[in-house]
């Protein structure tokens, strides 16, 4: 409907879809803030904006993330850029951002590296919050690591990028504290086909392996994290939220002391960690 008033793009859309996802991405199409919306109604939009608005109402009604229709998702109150190369912040990872926070307080210049950084949001936040920190972040995408770079960049954090598996392209180097968010669903958990998962990056999400437990990686992180500590380093792992028991197991058998688990917002053990003495 060319020329329609955008207060009746927004009702007409808030039929289909939730009127808060409808809203966000009328604005994201008019360019416009919700008080513009508010204020001027009967604005109406171009030929191209309707086309636009229509085809991501549609997307939206088909279960796309509102967060890659739009381009951007907030994590710790800060604005990211996302595409479907990386997975969308969730606020489960801010309980790993505040226990890299303290555990890095305990160096003047900690070096970090942030494993898997996807979107870079892990690296970028603590690289602020932690203004002597060196840090870090590796991922095995080149398409996830160009949206890292421009994250880390918009906000002004001091990140060093470097693309590769796991700890392959850390060479011998060693840090205070390695962090990761891994890819820790099990292949075949049904939670993938749900809340927009299929959208996401499966390398993201799942170890790949068919029939496992979702701890590749995890095992993977733990067992390499030695030849990447200072003695005293911090390994601090988000992970599933029936993984605690299983993770804190690998830890304690892999030399690490003062194994503990820290809960997320909605009261799961979250992330897992200790140090090597
Ligand atoms: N917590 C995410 C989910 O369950 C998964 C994130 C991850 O695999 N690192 O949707």
């Amino acid at each position: 409907m060319p020329g329609e008033p955008i207060g009746d793009a927004l009702r007409r859309a808030s039929r289909r879809i939730e009127r808060v996802d409808a809203r966000l991405l009328l604005q994201h199409v008019a360019q416009c803030s919700h008080a513009d919306l508010i204020a001027h109604a009967e604005r109406e939009l171009t030929v191209e904006q309707t086309s636009r608005f229509d085809e991501l109402v549609s997307r939206r009604e088909a279960g796309e993330p509102l967060a890659y229709l739009l381009g951007s998702a907030f994590f710790h109150e800060l604005e990211f850029a996302v595409t479907p190369a990386v997975l969308i912040p969730r606020p489960d990872t801010e309980v790993l951002v505040e226990q890299a926070v303290r555990v890095a307080g305990a160096w003047p210049q900690p070096r970090i590296v942030d494993m898997g950084t996807g979107s870079g949001i892990i690296a970028t936040v603590v690289a602020r919050l932690c203004p002597g920190a060196l840090v870090s972040a590796v991922d095995v995408s080149p398409e996830a690591l160009a949206v890292a770079r421009a994250n880390a960049a918009k906000h002004g954090a001091s990140v060093r990028f470097l693309t590769g598996d796991w700890y392959a392209p850390l060479g011998v180097e060693r840090f205070e504290l390695i962090v990761s968010n891994p890819p820790y669903v099990a292949e075949g958990d049904p939670h993938l086909d749900r809340d927009g998962l299929p959208f996401e990056p499966r390398i993201a999400l799942t170890d790949g392996l068919a029939g496992g437990s979702g701890m590749a990686c995890i095992e993977r992180l733990i067992n390499g994290a030695a030849a990447h500590l200072v003695p005293g380093g911090w390994l601090l792992i988000e992970h599933g939220y029936d993984q605690s028991v299983k993770v804190r197991e690998r830890l304690v058998g892999t030399g690490f002391a003062d194994v503990a688990s820290w809960r997320d917002g909605a009261g799961i053990e979250r992330v897992s960690g200790g140090y090597l003495p």
